[in-house]
């Protein structure tokens, strides 16, 4: 019955959450670059690229997801769920989208492919660092595509429309990655790492659902802080639900969502690894820079949270259907 109830919500909270997704899906900016992928306060990027162009909830989503997590920790299913040592595999689908079939034009060799799924599976076990998620992952296919139209658009364009509805695979519980150029938007200059869509908005949107991959952001590439495999990681994480650790800066009403990540003012940007860095003064602990979840360089992000295994946990069963 108490299940029954969450689902009710979710279904309920979903619907209040999809205004966010509308936006990302026009692609609107607010400053020329991505907002999500420069933080939504600055216009610096490292290499030419910027991080990530998952967006922040708005204030109303924040609340109404913070709610939901918060009925459901006091649920029985929350208990059994800390209790549980249940493992959830998730298959990945990897789409390469190639200009042409050159390395230079998208081609993203399969021993690569392979090692990614490898990496998250370290990443996820808490093997690199961090406590371990009860995530694995294991490799369910990879498709090869060449079209040039298709290989290279900014988020939100038709495009990505288009690509999904005619490559994604699977339902709730699997990933799908789209390996790709992803442009900044509105002729901006610069590219994106990736982005990704959350476990809320799967059930208004399911032929949206997925990962989009800048092809220089694997494992092997030349793409120097950000070709060890933990971009997927970060993007990942937001596909199960976790939002950056920097949401909310100092101050604001709505953090992460995770009670033990501590605040960060800034996406950590300017220095791959900042240690001892202390943006929030005011606020408990230094920054995050370990974390998965913020935008530090490959080699400095090792580390999820146990608040942000049980915000994963709430995310996959409720919006998943990961039992
Ligand atoms: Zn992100």
């Amino acid at each position: 019955m108490l299940r029954d109830s969450l689902a009710t919500i979710a279904v309920i909270v979903a619907f209040g959450l999809s205004g966010c997704v509308q936006e990302k899906q026009q692609g609107t900016s607010q400053n020329g670059n991505s907002s999500g992928g420069s933080g939504g306060s600055g216009s610096s990027s490292r290499g030419g690229f910027f991080f990530c162009d998952t967006r922040d909830l708005d204030r109303d989503s924040s609340k109404n997801l913070a709610n939901l997590f918060s009925d459901f920790n006091k649920s029985f299913v929350a208990k059994a769920s800390s209790n549980s040592s249940t493992l959830y595999t998730i298959p990945v689908n990897f789409h390469v989208i190639m200009k042409d079939d050159s390395a230079e034009g998208g081609d993203v060799p399969d021993e690569s492919l392979a090692e990614q799924v490898d990496i998250l599976n370290r990443a996820y076990s808490g093997e690199i660092g961090g406590v371990g998620t009860p995530y694995r992952f294991e490799l369910a296919g990879i498709n090869r595509v060449v079209n040039g139209k298709w290989h290279s658009f900014a988020p939100g364009a038709p495009e990505e429309t288009e690509v999904k509805k005619a490559l994604r695979v699977g339902d709730a519980k699997t990933l799908n990655v789209f390996i790709m150029d992803i442009l900044v938007p509105k002729g901006g200059t610069g590219k994106i790492l990736g982005y990704s869509t959350f476990p809320f908005v799967y059930k208004m949107q399911p032929a949206l659902d997925g990962i989009m991959l800048h092809y220089r952001a694997v494992p092997g590439s030349d793409l120097d802080h950000y070709n060890a495999g933990h971009v997927l990681v970060h993007e990942s994480g937001h596909w199960l639900g976790l939002l950056h650790t920097f949401t909310g800066a100092c101050d604001g009403l709505f953090t992460d969502l995770v009670s033990d990540t501590p605040r960060e003012k800034t996406p950590t940007r300017g220095n791959y690894c900042p240690t001892n860095l202390d943006s929030c003064p005011s606020n408990p602990g230094l920054d995050p820079i370990h974390n998965h979840m913020t935008y530090t360089g490959d080699e400095c992000r090792t580390e999820f949270t146990s608040g942000q295994v049980s915000f994963m946990k709430f995310n996959t069963m409720i919006f998943r259907g990961l039992k």
